[in-house]
């Protein structure tokens, strides 16, 4: 722990699970480092302070009803939230920083999607930085949408997908981040909002390292020439820590289980926090998972299927000890475990960088936005792992699977994972990119005046 630099920092996640463990991360991160912390949080998928009592939490009211809360459509949420949240958030913030008794605030961190914050900030003259919890890649094609619009690659068309993107190599035309692959005006506003909120602040912070995304990071230098960026990630790799801002409850029976498998042989499968998948391809996946003779450790969300019986008849009655299903992992742990071979991802880019941090090959299944992006640059540019480019087909899962776990074809992808863990573990040690960029991002917050 540094010396305490009697200045607090106001962090706002944005309330989903792939937002909210990064912006965690990064508090426990500048807490070592000498800052106050105080977390600004919603009702909807409200945090729990007590497993981080050297925080200090605020929650405000959303304004969220019962049915918009529950909305499956995560586009309409995340519009919603930068709708509702205006008022309690500017009451919220007015009470902290006219708090006497607190140490003056240094900055407001807050996640790059929670656009309103921009002119609230503005409005109380408090400086503003960003947290943009996906990839610097994902981010580069965000901001470059009116770009592809100009070149005609948006909107996106059907006759296109297999053709590359020559300015954002290894993307192809399908790997675009959209939804079911089309472009609605609420989408657009999401998007110029991620990437004028991030033009309008006092600096963008990246869960991602220099070795991992030195293009996109360049491209973004130059979109963004008077706004300084830190990429200072892996975050969980710099202090790990035992506390969870997990929504769900762990499941650790499944570390045990791996302690009694064979070295580098099972297949962790997980599609992360919201995405969701018809009764077929679940079924397809299962049976792929079965046939591949390989074990595996699945988790299966609520909410992951639709179906009050998701696994298909006699599935598992084959098992034999050879699966194991759980509803929420330590996912962190899991991978780390000597007795994993590859992890079966939606990539989002939590997971991506979690499997590289710990030489996991990959084997890709994206399913919307910045996923698609992630999952090319895992597969085809970093070649760390194998995408199932032909939907959900058992053969084709089977094959790949054998393929990245076991048979000769998939050895240089498990080198090239390892050789990516290596780079992943030297950039936070001392003199690493990431270790001197947090340096500068310290420097930076102390250097801004409210
Ligand atoms: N996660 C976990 N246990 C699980 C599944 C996921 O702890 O069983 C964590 C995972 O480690 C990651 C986050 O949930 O930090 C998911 O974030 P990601 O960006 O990968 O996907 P999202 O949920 O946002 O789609």
């Amino acid at each position: 722990m540094e010396e305490r630099k009697g200045r607090r920092l106001l962090l706002f996640p944005l309330p989903l699970q792939g937002h909210i463990n990064p912006m965690l991360e990064l508090a426990n991160i500048l807490h070592l480092k000498g800052f106050s912390i105080t977390i600004i949080h919603t009702h909807f998928n409200s945090l729990n302070p007590s497993t981080y009592p050297h925080f200090t939490f605020h929650s405000i009211p959303d304004g969220l009803s019962e049915s918009e809360a529950a909305t499956k459509d995560l586009v309409l949420l995340l519009s919603l939230l930068n709708a509702k949240c205006i008022e309690p958030f500017r009451e919220c913030l007015v009470r902290l920083l006219s708090d006497a008794s607190e140490e003056p605030v240094a900055c407001l961190i807050s996640d790059v999607i929670h656009f309103f914050t921009e002119s609230v900030a503005d409005s109380l003259k408090i400086p503003r930085i960003v947290l943009r919890t996906g990839g610097a890649s994902s981010f580069a094609v965000f901001a470059a949408f009116s770009l592809l619009r100009e070149k005609g690659y948006l909107p996106l068309q059907e006759s296109r997908l297999e053709e590359p993107v020559i300015e954002f190599p290894p993307i192809k035309v399908k790997d675009l981040p959209l939804i079911n692959r089309c472009i609605t005006e609420e989408y657009s506003k999401l998007v110029s909002g991620l990437s004028n909120g991030a033009k309008a602040s006092c600096g963008v912070i990246f869960n991602t390292f220099e070795d991992l995304e030195e293009h996109a990071l360049a491209r973004i230098n130059q979109e963004l020439p008077n706004i300084p960026v830190f990429p200072i990630g892996p975050f969980h790799k710099f202090y790990p820590t035992s506390s969870s801002s997990d929504l769900f409850s762990i499941d650790h029976s499944c570390i045990s289980w791996l302690d009694t498998q064979a070295p580098k042989s099972v297949v962790y499968v997980s599609f992360g926090s919201i995405a969701a998948m018809k009764e077929a391809e679940f079924s397809e996946i299962a049976w792929g998972l079965a046939n591949s003779n390989q074990p595996f450790l699945w988790v299966v969300r609520p909410g992951l299927v639709q179906a009050s019986e998701p696994f298909p008849s006699g599935f598992l009655e084959t098992l034999n000890g050879r699966g194991h299903i759980v509803k929420w992992a330590p996912q962190k742990e899991v991978l780390a475990h000597p007795a994993i071979g590859a992890f079966w991802t939606h990539n989002g880019w939590n997971s991506t960088l979690e499997s590289v941090c710990e030489g996991v090959p990959m084997i890709c299944m994206p399913c919307f936005t910045d996923q698609m992006v992630n999952a090319r640059f895992a597969s085809d540019g970093w070649k760390v792992g194998l995408q199932l480019e032909n939907g959900m087909e058992r053969g084709e899962i089977e094959r790949t699977i054998r393929k990245l776990v076991v048979e000769k074809e998939g050895e240089e992808i498990r080198e090239r994972a390892l050789k990516l863990k290596e780079k992943a573990n030297l950039c936070f040690k001392q003199g690493g990119s990431s270790y001197q960029s947090l340096d500068g991002l310290v420097k930076h917050i102390l250097s801004l005046e409210s």
